[in-house]
């Protein structure tokens, strides 16, 4: 009578799918002939594993095994065999994709890593778009072997494991019939060849790490914190695979002159009290240079001057945002006597008409309060 495959694994009744792979790979890797040559059961136990684990990790079937047993899952057709496997080494392959009970190769010959890279820029260059130079380290094709991981002059040969396909074939007997899954082969990853002498440079991997400069163009619009993408730029891929992507996050410096929302930009005008009170044509920073405004009589801290399509060009639209100067009326300090005398003068001519704001009184707490809103 077969064993209780929660028991085999050593799994509650209750173990999520996830525990329950956890414990299978456990399980594979304690009972892996490379590590455990010594235990001549090794075998034995590992089919008992995989057994447990094809139990387990079908939700018919356990749900079949959990109200009926054994007994209801062979009168339901289902009698697990691992014996057509033939070698415990294919059994795992079957399992694990050629080395991935070890740690974590998806089937394929893997594409290549993602490389990322950050790089700064400043809002003109973030307004106007740039190019910007980034360096960084890639894994890259090696060039004495052209890739291929033999010692130049030295042959290659077909891969007498996978007769050159570069892919076995798995076959797993299931109560549905026989089901086949396509592995990478483990001795030569895929692709099918396999070089008689390894090339010294990359040890025969047929690749290796470079430094790599590569000029990139920010677009104009470009926000802090976005990221390019530059597909099939990062590490070179395993034996023909594609290679990875380069990520270049981009950082906006800040600007002292403008913070920036959205596609809006915001710059702060001091202007003295008698001059907001005069009126006067005054001279706002631009992401161009400087560009005029005209500040109308009796102009209260906190009013705000837009600029229509002044201010941050809008990624992949034609549109720009606008900027918006925010008046700071800025009350004069440290007085000399002339000054003083001055004021005094003006604030005993002001009259109720001179102080009697336009609007609710909710706009006026607004414009206490210090709003921005226009
Ligand atoms: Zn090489
Ligand atoms: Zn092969």
């Amino acid at each position: 009578m077969p064993r209780d495959p929660y028991e085999v694994l050593g799994v509650a009744r209750d173990a999520t799918e996830q525990q329950i792979k956890k414990a299978f790979r456990q399980l594979a890797r304690e009972l892996h002939p490379d590590v455990n040559a010594h235990d001549p059961d090794a075998e034995e136990k590992f089919k008992e594993a995989a057994e447990a684990n094809e139990i387990l990790s079908d939700a018919e079937r356990r749900a079949t095994y959990d109200r009926y047993g054994h007994e209801g899952l062979r009168s339901r057709g289902y009698a697990p065999n691992f014996d057509a496997f033939g070698s415990i080494g294919d059994l795992f392959n079957a399992f694990f994709a050629g080395g991935d009970v070890f740690g974590g190769r998806s089937a394929g010959p893997a594409q290549g890593d993602d490389v990322a890279v950050a790089v700064e820029v400043d809002l003109i260059q973030a307004a106007s778009g740039a190019k910007v130079q980034v360096s960084f380290e890639a894994v890259e094709r090696c060039e004495r072997c052209h890739g291929n991981g033999a010692k130049p002059g030295t042959p290659i040969e077909t891969c007498e494991r996978c007769g050159g396909n570069g892919q076995l074939q798995a076959v797993t007997r299931t109560p549905f019939g026989q089901m086949a899954r396509t592995i990478v082969c483990d001795v030569c990853h895929g692709d099918g060849r396999v070089p008689k002498q390894p090339c010294r440079e990359c040890r025969g991997r047929g690749r290796r790490a470079v430094r790599r400069e590569l000029d990139v163009d920010v677009p104009a619009g470009i926000a802090d914190g976005q990221r390019i993408r530059l597909t099939e730029r990062g590490h070179a891929g395993e034996m023909g695979a594609p290679a990875g992507d380069l990520y270049v996050l981009v950082r906006v410096r800040e600007d002292e002159r403008f913070v920036r929302e959205g596609d809006d930009l915001i710059t702060a005008l001091d202007v003295a009290a008698p001059l907001a009170a005069l009126g006067a044509t005054l001279q706002v920073p631009t992401l161009e240079g400087t560009t005029q405004v005209e500040l109308s009589p009796g102009t209260q801290p906190g009013e705000v001057l837009t600029l229509r399509g002044q201010g941050m060009p809008a990624l992949a639209r034609g549109r720009r945002g606008n900027l918006r100067v925010v008046v700071n009326v800025v009350i004069p300090r440290r007085l000399n006597d002339e000054q003083r005398e001055l004021l005094e003068r003006l604030n005993g001519t002001l009259s109720e008409e001179n102080l009697r704001a336009e609007g609710s009184m909710f706009a006026k707490l607004r414009r206490a309060l210090g709003s921005q809103a226009a």
